[in-house]
């Protein structure tokens, strides 16, 4: 087993897109959090009659799961925790703060 570390490491602004698959239709709708107005890929109809997350299947309206609705406090989060995007990161394992290069900025 070829036993390679590599260490992911996601900022808020990767985090921005969320997606969900309708159960039913398999219809894959993508929200934004980084917006106040939950302005959505198509093909959602205007924003003005959306709720963030919107509650059904934009194609078959079947509902989608109540805990999507979670995404709402998400949304409400990202957007306390945006203006700080340069600052926080997302690790899947504890940080060495010892390493060497540890505090090196991901470059892109
Ligand atoms: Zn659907």
């Amino acid at each position: 087993m070829h036993d390679m570390h590599k260490e992911r490491v996601l900022s808020l602004e990767d985090l921005r897109f969320v997606r969900i698959t309708c159960r039913h239709c398999n219809t894959r709708v993508t929200l934004d959090l980084n917006t106040k107005t939950g302005v959505f890929a198509p093909p959602f109809p205007p924003p003005n009659h959306q709720t963030f997350p919107p509650e059904e299947c934009p194609v078959c309206h079947e509902k989608f799961d109540s805990a999507v609705s979670n995404l709402g406090g998400l949304h409400q989060l990202y957007g306390k925790l945006i203006p700080l995007k340069g600052i926080i990161g997302f690790h899947g394992e504890p940080v060495d703060e010892d390493t060497p290069g540890a505090s090196s900025k991901a470059d892109s």
